[in-house]
């Protein structure tokens, strides 16, 4: 009859609704998952790529881009340069002072250091109190005044939040050249910085 019918139509429209309410409730669920989800992979790439201590990027990292730089001088042929830099007498500080001062001395370095570079160069924590600074589409001479820019910085900056700590850095520099290999580059720079130490330390050396 003409009753059934209608109270037919309204219990499937009621069905409907409610069907249509799980299925936004579901919805949203999903959309939180989701969420959460993104969230946790860009913590991952973060921790992956970070340095805990300082914030910078990380070896891996570093070696990374600097592979990426790489395929690019072979590409475009436009100058790059790698700066690597230590602490001076850094195990006097963890001595003196303890190795929380040690600690907060680094983070104070990359915060110092980081603020002299744009942010295009990549600046990472290679070592225990070891750091590289890769700069894309830069030739010697800019290389070697941003290398004195972070070591006249550092040299003249209270480190530590209670400001009583200065240090300062001996810094390797070198351009990468048409027949390197990453091998051949990182050693380059690394006998740059061990010739600023040997000539005592405080000072840019480039190769
Ligand atoms: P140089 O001027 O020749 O570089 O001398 P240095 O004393 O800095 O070099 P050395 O290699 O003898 O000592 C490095 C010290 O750095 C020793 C190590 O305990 C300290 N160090 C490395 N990583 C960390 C860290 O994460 N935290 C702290 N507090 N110290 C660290
Ligand atoms: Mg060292
Ligand atoms: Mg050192």
């Amino acid at each position: 009859t003409a009753v059934e019918s209608m109270l037919l139509r309204k219990q499937l429209e009621n069905q409907n609704k409610s069907l249509e309410k799980q299925i936004e409730a579901r919805t949203l669920e999903l959309q939180e998952i989701i969420f959460n989800l993104e969230i946790n992979r860009e913590k991952l790439i973060y921790k992956a790529t970070h340095d805990h201590l300082t914030k910078l990027f990380n070896r891996q990292e570093l070696n990374s881009k600097l592979k990426d730089e790489i395929r690019r001088y072979k590409r475009h042929k436009e100058d790059f340069a790698l700066i690597m830099f230590d602490i001076d007498d850094f195990k006097k500080i963890n001595d003196t002072f303890g190795h929380n001062i040690g600690d907060e001395v680094l983070k104070g370095l990359a915060r110092v250091s980081q603020k002299c570079i744009r942010n295009t160069d990549i600046l990472a924590r290679w070592g225990g109190e070891e750091f590289l600074l890769l700069l894309p589409q830069t030739a010697l001479e800019d290389a070697r005044n941003i290398a004195e820019k972070v070591r006249t910085n550092i040299e003249s900056s209270y480190l530590t939040t209670d400001n009583s700590i200065m240090i300062t850095i001996s810094l390797g520099l070198t351009i990468f050249n048409e027949e390197d290999t990453k091998e051949i580059f990182l050693k380059r720079v690394d006998e740059a910085l061990y010739k600023a130490k040997d000539l005592g330390k405080n000072r840019t050396v480039d190769f």
